[in-house]
């Protein structure tokens, strides 16, 4: 993308910004949490929306001059609805964590409980953890995995912690759990119990919307929040669907303003619009389709080689792999290896991990942003081969650097989306 304004300008913020294009462009980005946007995306993160005060909700505003911006607020919700099946959205969330928060304040009062998955089993740091102010207000209990080498949940442990704890929400969602997850079991167990049903889909929103997994709201989840930069290729920001009550969506809207933000950042908000009008296209499809090809691909590979992967490989867009068992070295140690290869992903905890958070045994990493480069199977299984010879020290990283440029060049991020 062209900066002619902020060169001449700023040419001091220009080249940091320059070398971050020029890294994404070289490199070979694994992190499965990121993407690359359209430039139609970034075209309207650009526009003048960003100069706008829109507090309130369209047609509710406490500003004038509100005839665009409730287009396009409009417009994202539309899509947003259709997309994912839901009677209402809330797409002014800045981001995941927010749209969680939002979502507790909208559903608990303080000191109520939450049952949501282990930390350490693959949740997300706003499901309970420790060092979050959320543990101030609410109580957290936990759910995690029966069986570390197939991933499957231990449901029966699940209900039994739901009819102890009476928690008020049963969270389902992850950030590092690489299976379907069994969402009749969860929905069951909510009721059972009088608790509301909510799924974090921020890691696979993507894949749900492109029907290449199941969608949470055809079990009869009450709720699901969501990052909107991650699988589903939008601008950084978060959103809060609502299955069916009108009575929640009214209060998650309060919750999410005036309860916890100000302002709408209505330039991401347009942004969100068009990254959902491309997730409703077909090709959105195909994309999905491939980035659980290109997994697959990698698992496989692994198979091969023996090496260990939590839950045993992988249904989604990503895969935890045991470092330490597998190759002898920890998580930090790899990360830093595959960085110096121009491999891009991130150290991970792993279930019952022996090792530290700062350096655990696992790394994680997925296909999303390679799928949107056009990378196929053969491609994938080219860089999982290349992971476990750098992983061996069979191959130092400067060698495996070359190959990783070749490979990127051969694939340029499509100028739609550069
Ligand atoms: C990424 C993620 C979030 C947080 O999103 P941010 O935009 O980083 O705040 C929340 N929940 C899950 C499951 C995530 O993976």
């Amino acid at each position: 993308m062209e900066f002619p304004f902020l060169e001449k300008e700023d040419p001091e913020l220009f080249a940091a910004i320059a070398g971050e294009e020029k890294r994404q462009a070289e490199g070979l980005e694994l992190i499965p949490s990121e993407n690359y946007v359209s430039r139609a995306v970034k075209e309207a993160m650009a526009s003048s929306l960003t100069n706008k005060y829109s507090e309130g909700y369209p047609g509710k505003r406490y500003y004038g001059g509100q005839e665009f911006t409730d287009q396009v607020e409009t417009l994202a919700i539309l899509r947003a609805k259709k997309l994912f099946g839901a009677a209402y959205a809330n797409v002014q969330p800045l981001g995941g964590a927010n749209a969680n928060i939002a979502m507790y304040m909208a559903l608990l009062s303080p000191g109520d409980t939450v049952l949501g998955m282990d930390l350490s089993h693959g949740g997300h740091l706003t499901h309970g953890h420790p060092v979050t102010y959320l543990t101030k207000i609410f109580n957290f209990v936990r759910y995690g995995m029966k069986n570390i080498e197939t991933g499957e949940i231990d449901y029966d442990d699940m209900r039994r912690a739901a009819k102890e704890a009476r928690p008020k929400i049963i969270l389902a969602g992850f950030s590092a759990y690489p299976r379907e997850l069994d969402y009749g079991a969860f929905v069951d167990i909510a009721r059972e119990v009088g608790a509301i049903s909510v799924m974090d889909i921020a890691h696979i929103a993507g894949l749900i919307a492109g029907k290449a997994a199941k969608n949470p709201f055809d079990f009869g989840f009450d709720l699901m929040t969501t990052t909107t930069h991650k699988t589903l290729r939008g601008p950084r920001g978060g959103m809060i669907l609502t299955r069916e009550s009108e009575e929640i969506a009214k209060r998650v809207d309060k919750a999410v303003f005036p309860g916890l933000q100000g302002g709408p950042h209505m330039h991401q908000i347009a942004a969100k619009a068009v990254a959902f009008g491309e997730a409703l296209h077909p090709s959105f499809v195909r994309y999905a389709k491939q980035i659980v090809a290109n997994t697959k691909a990698m698992e496989r590979v692994f198979k091969e080689e023996g090496v260990r992967m939590i839950a045993g490989g992988s249904d989604n867009h990503l895969i935890l792999l045991d470092a330490w068992t597998s190759f002898g070295i920890g998580g930090a140690e790899a990360e830093s290896l595959l960085d110096r290869a121009g491999i891009t992903l991130n150290k991970n905890m792993i279930a019952n991990d022996t090792r530290k958070p700062i350096d655990p045994s696992g790394i994680r990493f997925g296909t999303p942003a390679l799928t949107t480069r056009g990378f196929r199977e053969a491609e994938s299984a080219q860089i999982a081969h290349l992971m476990c010879e750098v992983l061996a020290k069979k191959k130092d990283a400067t060698t495996a650097k070359e190959e990783v440029k070749t490979l990127a060049l051969a694939h340029p991020i499509p100028e739609s989306f550069a």
